[in-house]
């Protein structure tokens, strides 16, 4: 019994948070690398019919290897035919050349930003070495040693999806759901309600600060909302553990927290700097990585002044990292 009611209306997931795979209902798999933080993201596998979808391949070559080894494992010589990857970031599908025989499906937005390739992942120690700022450089440096990209190539996404599409899996429903720009420009929902599943990428960040690299912040709450309208007895995150309706909720608490106070500073004609300074994250302080609210709070001033002067990617990013220990 992986789940269990408590209350009438509240589930609690009780799937461990384990590296590997990990059973979330019939058919379904989560693919976890904990401690869930930069770059180590989550994964799917629903496994239907004589057919095989996988959400998300994973950062590098040997994460997707073992990614495939797994779905081997659980689901023997039926054939891999559909890949959804929920957005662009590398860590969601830079493991596609494992899965090339696939449809890959992603959002329009989410395909073209993946091939403008801005951070090709094979040069990334060169990209270390450039980095203007010293937090930036450490960090890519770690990132250059943490993910192996030997052999790799960009294999990119061969069917995009602009609104809500229903595919059929191995005779089951499985429905992608556009719901960006949220996290990014172009994240998509798989939800596979046989089995009150819902992958949901970087839109869920479970028990650790989300990063927010687009926003509107509304638009994270309100696919958090419609996460919650699917009632799924189980909502894979992107980044953390299998979430349960009260982890989502505590998600939506804490992006309409930042909300009020980044607009209460902005009001006040503070920077996002200073409005990074002054925030109280009160009981999201225990979140890993809270410096990532600094993001949040420039997506807040963005949607409050559109033609206002942008923290550039860098500059953000050595405020984030130098508070954080990875
Ligand atoms: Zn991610």
């Amino acid at each position: 019994m992986l789940l269990h009611r408590i209350e009438g209306e509240e589930t609690v997931a009780a799937t461990p948070y384990t590296t590997g795979l990990n059973r979330i209902a019939d058919g379904c798999y989560a693919w976890f690398e904990p401690p869930g933080s930069w770059g180590l993201a989550n994964s799917g596998i629903v496994v239907a019919g004589d057919e095989v979808l996988v959400v998300d391949t994973q950062n590098d070559v040997p994460r997707a290897r073992n990614l495939r080894n797994a779905v081997r494992e659980v689901a023997g010589p039926r054939e891999i035919t559909t890949v959804v990857n929920t957005h662009a970031d590398g860590d969601h599908w830079f493991g596609n050349l494992l899965f090339e025989e696939a449809r890959i499906f992603a959002t329009e937005e989410a395909a073209a930003q993946m091939r403008e390739l801005r951070r090709d992942p094979r040069i990334i120690r060169k990209t270390a070495e450039a980095a203007p700022g010293p937090a930036l450089r450490n960090f890519l440096t770690w990132r250059a040693d943490m993910f192996d990209y030997t052999g790799w190539r960009p294999v990119f996404p061969t069917d995009t999806v602009s609104t809500s599409k229903s595919l059929t899996v191995g005779g089951i429903q499985v429905d992608l759901i556009p719901v960006g720009p949220a996290h990014t420009t172009g994240d998509v929902l798989v939800h596979v309600p046989e089995h009150g599943v819902v992958f949901a990428g970087d839109i869920v960040f479970h028990r650790t600060t989300p990063m927010v690299w687009t926003g509107p912040l509304s638009n994270v709450v309100a696919a958090c909302e419609l996460i919650l309208s699917l009632d799924p007895a189980v909502v894979v995150s992107g980044h953390g553990s299998a979430a349960e309706r009260t982890g989502i909720r505590d998600l939506c608490d804490y992006l309409t927290m930042v909300h009020e106070h980044a607009s209460a500073r902005f009001a006040a004609g503070d920077t996002s700097f200073e409005a990074f300074k002054s925030i109280d994250l009160g009981r999201y302080r225990l979140w890993a990585h809270g410096s990532r609210v600094f993001q949040a709070i420039n997506a807040v001033y963005r949607e409050l002044d559109p033609d206002g002067e942008q923290v550039p990617y860098h500059e953000v990013m050595e405020t984030v990292l130098a508070h954080d220990a990875y």
